[in-house]
Formats: structure tokens, C-alpha cells, sequence
């Protein structure tokens, strides 16, 4: 893996990860350390990366509420605020969208337009609260 920080090639893994599992690595030209996640939209969330898509892709593409998503989440053992899935549809709805290949959620006709709104293919979707 290259450093985030400085794209040096030259990051060795350490023994120790992050408390969510993921691997952590010391650059050696710039000293810092990194883990899977840094750089990428993911990063600094309290829940494994694939729990967040989900979520995000349980409410755009099954429509289902916040309340049975929370519940969903719950037997993987994490929880949730009722802003925080609004506030990951905002910020992952473009990486979580099957948009076709080489086309991005916008040239798609899909993105959140803001909280519980999602427009697809040009018509505003409300998703249940
Ligand atoms: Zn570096």
C-alpha cells in the first residue's frame, strides 16, 4: 500500500489494527501511520465500511425505514443515530449506486438530493423515515 499522506511506496503493515479490524501501516519515508480506510470517504466512521453501504444501499434501493434498517444493523452488533443513515445517504449514495459501468451516480439520473430525498432518474423518491 502506498502512504496516503505522501504516496510513498515504501509502507510497511504493522502487527497492531484498528479496533474495527482493519490493517494499519507506517510509512517509512514520512513516519505517520494509516490504515485501510485512510484517504477514502470512509475513514474516521464508528462501523465496518460494508456496514455503512448497506445501509445506505438498504434504504435507496429497498426503501426501507430507518427503524428496520437500525434493527438490521443491530444483530451485526452496531447502532446508529436516525441522522447518521441520512447523513451516510448524502455522503456514499454515489459509491453505493449500481450506476452503470462508466457512469457516475449523477449521469445516472441518481443522487440524494438532501436528507430523505433521492431523485432517481429524474423524479424525486421520498424513502420512509
Ligand atoms: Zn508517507
Amino acid at each position: 500500500m502506498s502512504c496516503p499522506y505522501c504516496a510513498a511506496p515504501t509502507t510497511t503493515e504493522m502487527r497492531r489494527r484498528t479496533t474495527l479490524g482493519y490493517r494499519m501501516f507506517r510509512c517509512r519515508a514520512c513516519r505517520r501511520t494509516c490504515n485501510e480506510r485512510t484517504g477514502t470517504p470512509f475513514n474516521h466512521l464508528q462501523v465496518p465500511t460494508d456496514v455503512a453501504v448497506l445501509v445506505v444501499l438498504w434504504r435507496l434501493q429497498y426503501k426501507l425505514s430507518l427503524r428496520n434498517v437500525a434493527e438490521m444493523v443491530l444483530t451485526r452488533g452496531f447502532s446508529f443515530t436516525h441522522e447518521t443513515a441520512p447523513a451516510w445517504e448524502e455522503r456514499f449514495a454515489p459509491a453505493a449506486h449500481c450506476a452503470p459501468e462508466g457512469q457516475t451516480a449523477r449521469q445516472s439520473g441518481t443522487h440524494v438530493a438532501r436528507g430523505r430525498d433521492v431523485r432517481q432518474g429524474g423524479r424525486a423518491v421520498a424513502l420512509p423515515v
